[in-house]
């Protein structure tokens, strides 16, 4: 096994396998989305490859189940910190394969370590069911074994320390797997903090399109925590089934925001704007569908259409873009291809400002008021195309904006907090922002409803996710004094 160290002087990439830095005969290419072009060369990970992973990490697992909480904490702060050490070069790296302008690369490379540390705040809780005279019942939470972790292209970084920090912190091991448009961040990463964790802990393996079936049908796996499109996630439920594997799933969103009459609309429409076309509106709880009040709709649509217009879109290495490319190509085809069907559908779409002719660029677009099964409203579009849909009631709204297979996040924006409140409450979507957007916490659950997922990430629900129960009776008196239960086990 060749072991070379990759720097961003050179274009050939590694992986961590079991403490070593790898590489393969086979690579895959990775292209900056703001031209096109290929640029590096990442590992093609093969099933030899995935067996080895899986077998460090199963040798590296009793050891460090078995180190105290507290160690295995202090190995993630002091990854965390590496990782903020070196933010400005990651997030350069980031921005030539993700294509987010510079400034939100560094923002996602430093949250993401904040992130870490943050996670290592939590605590497994003991519950304890049962403290009679006779006996104690403990329940714990422990560890599964070995994870398979795999991220998408949209969020690289937090994304896989979301999956890193709980599954390591709870005692576990874990091999990652980040999307082969978006490996190299993830790789220099992996680099950069493996020598924070004895060797088999922490394994980043990049391949192609026939990896990720091969890790979840992999049997030395105990869990899988996959963040990814729905048609994918029902892929891994699928493939998980045949041994039980446990699973978390945080999968695609269509995400309303409802907007009341009673707002201040130029106070609310740089949000509500960023809100939708934040990361390019490749974010999975962006808002992808704007449900506006009849009596603010013209208003805050023209609001909006200024906005779309004045914002600068392009490389995001060059200094003044707000958003940058759609991240890979076929993306790029499919946002284009849901555009070219909304037009030929004579939908009145409300376009921004020129975009950059090489790479993958779309104008920020606006449907001005489509019809509710239009291809636009019905789809994640994950590309800058947001239907503005006009409501007249309430009951109305709340019936059209639950009216999708996806229940990921949703916002209510009202001047009258307690009507959002109620309005809130009626959203069949794992989170409801009132008055903000795009905003979550290391210590609060994110857990989509219907088809946006299966299981949580973050807080302590989160972390719970990475272990089981295990329930302990101990008890106060001596063996043979104990008195039979009513009603026994089954
Ligand atoms: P994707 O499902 O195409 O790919 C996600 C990951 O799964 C990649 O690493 C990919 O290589 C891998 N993969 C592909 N096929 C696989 C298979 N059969 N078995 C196992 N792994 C496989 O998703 P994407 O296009 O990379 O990401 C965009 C999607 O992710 C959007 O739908 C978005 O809403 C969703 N997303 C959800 C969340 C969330 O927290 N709910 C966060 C970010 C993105």
């Amino acid at each position: 096994m060749e072991s070379r160290m990759a720097t961003l002087a050179i274009d050939r990439y590694t992986m961590l396998i079991d403490g070593e830095m790898v590489s393969t005969n086979d690579t895959i290419s990775v292209r900056n989305p703001a031209t096109g072009e290929v640029f590096a060369e990442a590992p093609a990970a093969d099933a030899a490859d995935l067996d080895r992973a899986v077998a460090a990490a199963t040798r590296a697992f009793p050891a460090w189940r078995d180190t105290p909480m507290a160690d295995r904490k202090a190995a993630l702060v002091k990854a965390a910190d590496i990782i903020d050490a070196n933010a400005r070069e990651l997030a350069s790296l980031f921005t030539q394969e993700q294509g987010r302008p510079l400034p939100g690369a560094k923002a996602e490379v430093r949250g993401a370590a904040m992130w870490l540390k943050a996670t290592t705040m939590l605590d497994l809780p003991v519950e304890v069911t049962e403290d009679s005279d006779t006996r104690r019942v403990e329940v714990h939470h422990v560890p599964l074994g070995v994870v398979c972790g795999i991220v998408p292209w949209n969020f690289p970084v937090l994304l896989a320390i979301w999956k890193i920090g709980p599954a390591l912190m709870a005692g576990n091991t874990l091999v990652l797997k980040p999307s082969p448009f978006t490996p190299l961040t993830t790789l220099r990463i992996a680099e950069l903090i493996g020598g924070c964790f004895p060797a088999g802990v922490f394994n980043v393996l990049c391949g192609g399109d026939a990896l990720g079936p091969l890790m979840t049908s992999h049997r030395g796996f105990a869990k899988i925590t996959f963040t990814g499109s729905t048609a994918t996630g029902r892929r891994v439920m699928e493939s998980a089934a045949k041994d039980l594997k446990r699973i978390t799933l945080e999968l695609g969103g269509n995400d309303a925001a409802i907007v009341m009459p009673d707002v201040d609309v130029d106070a609310i429409a740089e949000q509500l704007f960023e809100g939708a076309f934040h990361n390019t509106a490749q974010v999975c709880v962006a808002t992808k569908r704007l449900f506006i009040h009849a009596d603010i709709y013209d208003q805050l649509r023209d609001r909006l259409h200024q906005l779309v217009k004045d914002t600068p879109v392009g490389d995001g290495a060059e200094q003044g873009n707000r958003y940058g490319p759609i991240q890979n190509e076929a993306q790029y085809r499919r946002v284009l291809g849901m555009l070219d069907e909304a037009r030929a559908n004579g939908l009145t779409l409300l376009e921004g400002g020129s975009v950059p002719e090489r790479g993958y660029f779309v104008p920020l677009t606006l449907v001005d008021n489509p019809p509710d099964d239009s291809r636009v409203v019905v789809e994640e579009a994950f590309g800058p195309i947001l239907p503005l849909l006009k409501f007249h009631d309430i009951d109305e709204v709340i019936e059209r904006a639950n009216d999708t297979e996806y229940g990921l996040a949703g916002a209510v924006w009202s001047d009258d907090v307690e009507q959002a409140t109620r309005i809130a409450h009626r959203l069949d979507t794992g989170t409801v922002w009132i008055n903000q957007n795009l905003q979550s916490t290391p210590f609060t659950p994110l857990a989509g409803a219907k088809q946006s997922g299966f299981g949580q990430e973050n807080g302590v629900p989160g972390l719970l996710e990475f272990t089981r129960s295990k329930a302990i009776f101990i008890p106060k008196a001596p063996a043979g004094s104990i008195p039979e239960a009513e009603v026994a086990a089954p």
